[in-house]
Order: C-alpha cells, then structure tokens, then sequence
C-alpha cells in the first residue's frame, strides 16, 4: 500500500481513547508516532536512550544517520500533512529541492534513465536535519513531552499477562523508574527486544523473514558551490555488485556514499575509496572527490546484513496495550530510501487505526493496515535482491519473472522519458507497483517503439 492507497491525514476523525502512551525511542519512528498519539491521548511521553540536543547531529542511537537518506516523496508529502510547514522548515534550514526529472541522475546497469516531462521535486537533507525539524514540531504539540537519556529496561503486564500497563525504565541518574500508561509502543528500531519478552511472557513471537545481502555503506561529506544542486544513485547490478548515491545536503555539503551487495564493500581509507567511486559509471563522483574539499577526513562505514520482517500481523495473541512500529518491524535493504517513509506511513496507518475510537484490538488493527505497506515494499526490495547470486533466504514466487519484466522495463527507460516517470513514482512510494503494469506502460516496455507510440 504505497501513498496513492492510504487515507491522508484528518485530525477530525480522531477522539481521546485514553489519558497516557508511552513511546520508547525517538528515532522517526518514535517521533511520529508520538505526533499521531497526540490526538488520541492526553499525554504521550517519548522515551529517549539519547541525550538529545536542540542542534541537528548525528547521535549514538542512530548511527545510520551519518549516511545518505533520500526522502521519497511518500514521506515528504506525510511529513508534511502531520506537520504543515515541514518542507519550508527543511529548506529554511538549508535543506534543498531537487527536481528528480531533470537534476537528478539515475543510472541503471551503468547507463542513465531518460529525463522525464513531470516535474519531480525531492526534498534533500541530511538525516538529523529531517529528524531535527520532526522533534521540534512534536515537541511543540502541549500533550507530548520526552525523557532523553533514559533507557527502556522492560515492560509492565499485568498478572494475567494479558495487558501491559508501562515500561520501566532506568533514569538519567541511573535510578531505576516505572512508568504506567494506557499504550506502550516499541518503536526502538531494528535491534528491538520485544520478540524475546513475548516469549518469555508465554506469548509465541512473529515470524521472523530474513534475507541476506551482506551490504556496506562507506560516507564521507565534502563541500559544494550551492550552485550544484544535482543528485546522482547508481544502483548496483549482478555484474557489478557496487553502487552510490550523492545528495546534496544543508551547509553546502554533499553527501557521497558508496555501497557494495554480496560482500563487496567499499573501503575506509580516502584512496581506496577514490578508487571505489572511480570504478562507478558515473562521472559525478569521481569529480566531487576530486575537485572538492572534503568536510572531514574520517570515512564512517555502515555493515548491513538483511532484510528483516517481524510478521506480528500474523500473531493471534498478543497483550493488549502494546504495540510496535518502524524498523522494529520491518527494516529494508536501505539503497532504495523506504524506511523514513515507511514509518511515516506506518503513522497515518495507526491514525486510521485510531479513528475507530477505542483501544480495543488496536493491535492487530494497526499491525494488518501497516502489513499492507509492508508487503508491498517487502516484495520490491527483495526481488531485486535476489538478482544478486549470494542473496539467501525465501524468494517470493514470481520475482525471476518480476526481475525480467522490469529489466526490460529499465532498458526502455533509458530512452523513454513516460516510463522513467512511472518507474520514479512507484521508487517514491507515491504509486503502487501495478502501476507499472498499466497496458500504456507494459505495451512501451515489451514491445517494439513504434507499435507502442500507437497503441498509447
Ligand atoms: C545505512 C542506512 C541507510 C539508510 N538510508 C535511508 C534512506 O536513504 N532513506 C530512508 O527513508 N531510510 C533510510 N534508512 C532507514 C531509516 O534510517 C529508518 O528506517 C528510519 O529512520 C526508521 O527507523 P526507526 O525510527 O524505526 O528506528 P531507529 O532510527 O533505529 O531509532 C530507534 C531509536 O530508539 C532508541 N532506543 C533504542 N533502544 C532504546 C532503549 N532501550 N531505550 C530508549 N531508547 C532506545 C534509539 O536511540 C533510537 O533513537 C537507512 C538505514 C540505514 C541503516
């Protein structure tokens, strides 16, 4: 379920359905989640392992924030229904516009996708710019406050285990604390431990789908005119397993970030990494190295083994009171930008979940409507991880036949501007993969140009 398929944002359609929720974590995820629970609870608490600063940085708790993060245009335009305003705020703090269409160049197998005739703005920053300006507008709203520097240590349940009623937690002092709330939601990211207590408790935990790509990121920053507002992802393919992508960023910096799937990883001293970029088809990155100052001599490296999905849609038991969200859920392989986005749609999905006014079975609710996004995401990443020959783990049915219908559609986007359009707005989550199966799209993808100029 991609933007086109989700209700948008609607505060009227929201009542209190009780007096106090808990967020443990205050990544995006957290955050958002807080926004939503704002309309439904009379207070929610955010708690932070972080100490938290009014300036953006990256911090301890996200360290993947020092990494390129494109904000597709599904999150962007959620971002900005829960916080009107939210794009200005970006750019007024440096963040730039770049038209996907024209100033942005995807390479595909080595050779550039066509400029399309839609205007495709996509909001660049750096990820503790995007997070920053969320923080403050949550931190805005009178019925949210945080707790930085504390760490969740478990839940509260009940003696039946049935429901959980808070979190303890261990204070910025280190004294240990409970906390009692109506709703506790884990949204701590991928390395979230609510599966092994729900075993403990006597609960069965969700299924867990893995699979493997053995994926490195390598980042560094360097300076640029603000003039050169271009962007640049080169996706990696069987034959050449590495890639990058260069965003621009706030205090005219650039954001260079080289990858490499199935073990070939990019290196973490400068030359070996000028090497790695000039191993790239594209030009840009070579020359941004090259002809620019580099912000900071340390190259940071980012080592990302796989695709994780904790299926608890699929969990007939599970204590009232809690819920999960974000990356605690699902976390994709991160060279396709989803899950900034993801988690904002996760948001709308559990303000839907909200509007039918009570707390009962706000779980499984919220856990089917998020599935369904999920899902979708699920399956376009991984077919296109398993083109790659030491991707493991369960291949959903189909993706050969996925994988050769796309191939073909890319090689006509090479010189096909309509198809590069569609192809961006099914990649920005702002249509559905079928999408891509219109008859006026398979008909320009299969056959040949001039039959297709007829036919559309
Ligand atoms: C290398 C990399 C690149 C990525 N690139 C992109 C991209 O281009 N675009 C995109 O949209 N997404 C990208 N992502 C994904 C994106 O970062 C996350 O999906 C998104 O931020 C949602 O994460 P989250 O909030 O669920 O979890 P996290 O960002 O992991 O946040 C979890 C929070 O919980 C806190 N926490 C954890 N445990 C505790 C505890 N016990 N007590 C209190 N607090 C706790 C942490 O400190 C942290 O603040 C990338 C990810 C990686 C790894």
């Amino acid at each position: 379920m991609t933007l086109d398929a989700v209700k948008p944002y609607d505060d009227s359609l929201v009542s209190t359905v009780g007096s106090h929720a808990v967020v443990v974590g205050a990544g995006m995820a957290g955050l958002l989640t807080a926004r939503v629970l704002a309309d439904a609870f009379e207070a929610v608490t955010l708690i932070e392992r972080d100490p938290l600063s009014p300036e953006h940085a990256v911090r301890d708790g996200v360290p993947q924030g020092r990494h390129a993060h494109g904000m597709l245009e599904a999150g962007r335009a959620t971002l900005e229904s829960l916080f009107p305003g939210y794009t200005r705020a970006v750019r007024d703090a440096g963040g730039v516009m770049v038209d996907m269409a024209t100033e942005f160049d995807y390479y595909y197998r080595g050779e550039s996708l066509a400029d399309g005739s839609d205007e495709l703005p996509t909001l660049c920053a750096s990820r503790p710019l995007f997070e920053q300006i969320v923080r403050q507008r949550v931190l805005c709203l009178d019925e949210v406050s945080v707790r930085s520097g504390c760490t969740f240590t478990e839940y509260l349940i009940d003696d039946d285990r049935t429901t959980v009623r808070g979190i303890r937690l261990s204070g910025e002092d280190g004294d240990r604390e409970e906390l009692t709330a109506d709703l506790v939601v884990d949204a701590t990211g991928r390395a979230s431990r609510t599966p092994r207590w729900l075993e403990r408790q006597g609960y069965r935990p969700p299924e867990v789908e893995e699979v493997t790509i053995d994926l490195a990121y390598s980042t560094v920053l360097v300076e640029r005119s603000p003039e050169h507002c271009r962007a640049c992802l080169v996706g990696p393919s069987p034959e050449c397993p590495r890639g990058g992508a260069s965003l621009p960023a706030e205090n005219d910096q650039q954001i260079l970030t080289l990858f490499g799937m199935n073990g070939d990883h990019p290196p973490t001293t400068y030359q070996e990494f000028l090497e790695f970029a000039r191993s790239l088809p594209a030009p840009e990155f070579e020359a941004l190295l090259t002809e620019n100052e580099l912000v900071s001599e340390e190259i940071h490296h980012y080592p990302f083994p796989s695709n994780l999905w904790r299926h608890y849609e699929r969990l007939d038991r599970f204590p009232d009171g809690l819920l999960v969200t974000g990356d605690a859920i699902a976390s994709f392989n991160p060279i396709y930008g989803q899950g900034m986005s993801v988690a904002a749609l996760g948001a709308l999905h559990l303000h839907h979940a909200l509007a039918a006014g009570t707390r009962e079975n706000l779980a499984p609710r919220f856990f089917h409507r998020s599935a369904n996004t999920v899902s979708d995401i699920w399956r376009m990443t991984v077919s296109a991880d398993f083109e790659f020959p030491r991707t493991e783990g369960e291949k959903p049915r189909g993706t050969d036949l996925v994988n050769w219908y796309l191939d073909r559609l890319m090689h006509t986007a090479y010189t096909d501007g309509t198809v590069a359009d569609v192809f961006a707005r099914v990649h920005r989550l702002e249509q559905s993969p079928t999408a891509l199966l219109r008859p006026s799209i398979l008909s320009r993808a299969l056959l040949p140009h001039a039959v297709s100029e007829r036919l559309t």
